[in-house]
């Protein structure tokens, strides 16, 4: 058995072992055919049914909501900022956003390009370092949808709760936490993310869409761009990354077989706790980046009294088998990414460590 590195990469990020192994079993025949599942074709009858069985699960992780469809598409979390209001932006209303911080500042960006586009809520003020009141969410006169981020990927705030918007659209992107914890999915009338946190590989993005929204959209848009070519072609209108939906279906068996969302979210809390009792009980050698009401369960940001510091911080980590624990080039620090495939050993090795390095640092 080879070495697994302690890893808190942001995305890509750690798959679950048991996933890599059985895809490792499965590489070269997969399902008997005599071939792997990326030699075979997307319309045949073995592909299309892990296609299959990718969307039945994830809806059935979800607790089967009625009236939604997921679809797999390419072009990342990205491009989902701009077919969101290229889809839904109609004549005469207005995108609204709630800005939280990175990720939503691009999604914001994406739909000034195609539109009117309104802030409804914000913790600029703040730079992003808690979360907006819900509360306090104003929308415009003529709304199309509201479009939140539940996990700020960088910063390291996450959503708890998300507001009732009644007939406007919510929209999320759910990019770093989804899967992470039960959700009512009927509050929203589309989630997107992409995969490569919680999902499975990089390269597919996944839409969980009220079907009355991905039906009937704008003729106007280039093909691809629609989503209603991929939820009339079932996301089989043009060649699909199939090898990151084996690797999704696979991730999703696993969640199954960990209890589910209320599982995933026992043993996410419990990692997140661990990390964050180990920050707030070191007394002040490590520095919690967020308000505490606001803290992410996925991307733990913290600091330490000098960049010096931290920079000596990352380099005894990797020594000690830790990878990206660096933060983000934009906010610097330091972040621990403990999406749901993060094992709670390593953690523990990471709480550990920090000890140590308090000790012999502080
Ligand atoms: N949204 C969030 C919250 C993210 O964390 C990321 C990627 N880190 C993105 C969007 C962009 O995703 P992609 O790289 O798949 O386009």
């Amino acid at each position: 058995m080879n070495r697994r590195a302690y890893n808190f990469n942001a995305g890509p990020a750690a798959l679950p072992l048991e996933v890599l192994e059985r895809a490792q079993s499965e590489f070269v025949d997969f399902r008997e055919s005599g071939m792997s599942i990326m030699e075979m074709s997307h319309r045949g009858a073995i592909y299309e049914s892990v296609h299959t069985e990718a969307q039945e699960r994830l809806l059935s992780l979800l607790g089967n909501p009625k009236g939604y469809k997921v679809l797999f598409l390419q072009g990342g979390a990205s491009t989902q900022f701009a077919m969101v209001p290229m889809n839904f932006l109609g004549q005469g209303q207005q995108a609204n956003y709630v800005l939280t911080g990175s990720w939503a500042e691009k999604a914001v960006k994406e739909s000034k390009l195609i539109g009117d586009t309104h802030i409804a809520a914000s913790s600029e003020a703040d730079n992003f370092m808690s979360l907006p009141n819900l509360d306090d969410i104003s929308l415009s006169d003529n709304p199309a949808y509201l479009h939140m981020t539940s996990n700020e990927t960088i910063g390291g705030i996450q959503f708890k709760q998300f507001p009732n918007t009644g007939s406007v659209p919510l929209i999320c992107d759910m990019s770093s936490d989804i899967l992470s914890r039960p959700l009512d999915v009927n509050q929203f009338g589309m989630i997107y993310a992409g995969a490569q946190k919680n999902l499975g590989p990089s390269g597919v993005t996944v839409v969980i869409a009220r079907e009355d929204m991905i039906t009937n959209s704008p003729k106007h848009l280039p093909t691809m761009l629609r989503y209603s070519t991929h939820t009339s072609n079932d996301s089989l209108y043009n060649t699909p990354p199939s090898f990151g939906i084996y690797m999704i279906n696979e991730v999703l068996r696993w969640i199954q077989e960990r209890g589910g969302l209320e599982g995933i979210q026992v043993q996410n809390r419990e990692k997140a706790g661990l990390l964050y009792n180990a920050i707030d009980g070191s007394g002040g050698f490590y520095r919690g980046c967020v308000d505490a009401a606001s803290r992410s369960d996925m991307n733990v940001t913290f600091r330490l009294e000098s960049e010096e510091l931290e920079k000596a911080f990352i380099k005894a980590s990797e020594k000690e088998g830790f990878v990206g624990l660096k933060g983000h080039r934009s906010v610097g620090g330091l972040r621990a990414s403990i999406y749901n495939a993060v094992p709670m050993e390593s953690c523990k090795a990471l709480v550990d460590f920090m000890e140590h390095f308090k000790q012999t640092h502080g």
